[in-house]
């Protein structure tokens, strides 16, 4: 299997800094499925063409997995075709690439090169339009050679084998990203064990270009190995970062200072997983729905956010702020003096800290703000002193048995004045047709709570710890069932001296 990159940037031979590969040199590496070799057939200053061989060990791969040794196992396509050993290969030999790093070049990184890359051979069982499906919106040129079954016996018609190039004016790290996923998703047939770290390798690759892809939802699919529910879980995860792109975000923040936040509220909210279901029947519904979707999270985000606002403080904080949407609106509120965001998830973090972009920061507004890792079930000094602080979508992530203590490390020890937490409305489930009943929303549920059932946890903490408590609902209210999600105000009472 051979992969070449090459570009007619000048000097061409940059591309060695940036692929951490020298140009004068053969070099192999040792993978758990043979051997690949990186090497430049030209290095010129005109023009780079970097290799990278791979040499599977298919009689090997057969052994280790221990299986019955059929004969189909030993002669097939794996050690000629791109698939996903590639891509497992790509993270392992250009990773630094890979990841939109190099020390000595950094400029390089984020300049869009003239590149080309070529795949020697590409199964694609679906034909040459699928293959111009996948990367022609990514804006590559899309040249492929069919390759006949037989060379010798071309009346038997041709292969499901395509030699690829594609060419575009982008970044290295791009370039090799569409190609980690996209090679799988070709081959439809990948070969390793597919978990919950897959989710968020295709979202961690997929960022900035996967949700806005028209065949999101079959790379999805492909990628995830025709798993219903990862899939699901992915696109729905999608959604969310999609509404997260600058461009949207500032659509939606200029609708919403048109729309009264109670209007905003209450009409547009639409579920997820209902959203969900008519993507999955209608292509153009995706299109037609993504604005709807974008409200959906976003007005849970504007309620919580309203409720501080209103609330005077000054000092926020954001208690699972994940990916940091909240946060940057919060951000761009100049009322608020600090704000911090606190996530167990480390990656969570690292996204949010991308997405607000913390390196390229003023100083000023820089020492606004705050991000921490750590549980919301220990108790935490870093959360004492703020005057509100928003939990928006998290408790139902909690574990039962952990819910007192995170009642006491918020309402006891961090204490703020304001509180406003938003959870699903168990109630509500019954409306998405796509969801069994039992079940829950998100996969990392554990719980989901009626009305009822909120409600009287948030009274009961309230008197325990000194609050008073409001609740609202969160999105479009059914006469029977209520909104999809409810929120709850909590305000501190006021100790009289
Ligand atoms: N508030 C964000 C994210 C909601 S998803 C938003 O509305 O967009 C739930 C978040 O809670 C995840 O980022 C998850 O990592 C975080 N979380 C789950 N358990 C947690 C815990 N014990 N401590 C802190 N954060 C937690």
């Amino acid at each position: 299997m051979l992969l070449t990159i090459s570009t007619t940037y000048q000097p061409a031979t940059e591309l060695g800094y940036l692929l951490h590969k020298n140009p004068a040199r053969v070099q192999s590496f040792d993978l758990n499925f043979g051997q690949a070799h990186v090497f430049y057939p030209e290095a010129t200053e005109q023009r780079c063409t970097a290799a990278l061989l791979l040499d599977i060990d298919a009689v090997n791969l057969v052994r280790n997995k221990g299986n019955a040794m059929a004969m189909d196992q030993y002669v097939n396509d794996r050690p000629y075709v791109a698939s996903s050993f590639l891509s497992v290969a790509l993270a392992d030999v250009f990773g630094t690439a890979l990841n939109g790093r190099c020390k000595q070049r950094p400029e390089l990184v984020v300049t869009p090169l003239p590149l080309q890359a070529q795949l020697a051979v590409v199964p694609c069982r679906d034909g040459e339009e699928w293959l111009r499906r996948l990367f022609e919106p990514l804006g590559y040129t899309v040249e492929v050679v069919q390759h006949p079954l037989d060379e010798l016996h071309p009346e038997w018609g041709d292969s499901p084998y395509f030699t690829v190039t594609l060419s575009a004016t982008c970044r290295l790290s791009e370039l090799l990203t569409h190609l980690y996923v996209l090679i799988p998703v070709l081959d439809n047939a990948k070969h390793y064990w597919i978990g919950d770290d897959e989710v968020n390798k295709l979202l961690q690759r997929g960022q900035g270009w996967l949700e806005k892809h028209p065949e999101r939802r079959r790379i999805a699919y492909n990628y995830l190995r025709h798993k219903h529910d990862l899939t699901q879980e992915a696109l729905e995860r999608l959604v969310i970062e999609a509404a997260q792109s600058d461009e949207e975000a500032s659509e939606i923040e200029a609708v919403s200072e048109e729309t009264s936040e109670a209007e905003a509220i209450e009409t547009q909210s639409v579920p997820a997983t209902e959203v969900l279901e008519e993507q999955a029947g209608s292509e153009t519904g995706q299109e037609k729905s993504t604005k709807k979707r974008v409200n959906l999270h976003e007005q849970r985000l504007l309620a919580a956010f309203e409720v501080v606002k209103q609330s005077g403080a000054r000092r926020v904080l954001d208690l699972g702020c994940g990916e940091g949407r909240l946060l940057k609106k919060l951000l761009q509120e100049k009322s608020f003096e600090h704000i911090l965001g606190l996530d167990v998830s480390y990656q969570a973090l690292e996204l949010a800290q991308k997405r607000l972009h913390l390196a390229r920061m003023s100083p000023r507004q820089r020492e606004r703000i705050t991000l921490a890792h750590g549980a919301l079930t220990y108790r935490d000094k870093r959360l004492e002193g703020y005057d509100a602080a928003a939990v928006v979508e998290v408790i139902e992530h909690l574990d039962p048995s952990r819910l007192s203590a995170f009642e006491r490390v918020l309402f006891e020890f961090a204490h703020p004045a304001t509180v406003v937490i938003t959870t699903p409305n168990a109630e509500y489930n019954v409306k998405y047709e796509t969801l069994e009943s039992g079940k829950f929303r998100h996969q990392d549920h554990r719980f989901e709570w009626t009305r009822e059932q909120f409600q009287d946890w948030s009274r009961q903490i309230a008197e325990r710890f000194g609050y008073q408590v409001q609740f609202s609902p969160v999105g479009p209210e059914d006469a029977e069932v209520g909104a999809p999600s409810q929120m709850g105000v909590f305000s501190r009472h006021e100790s009289v001296a």
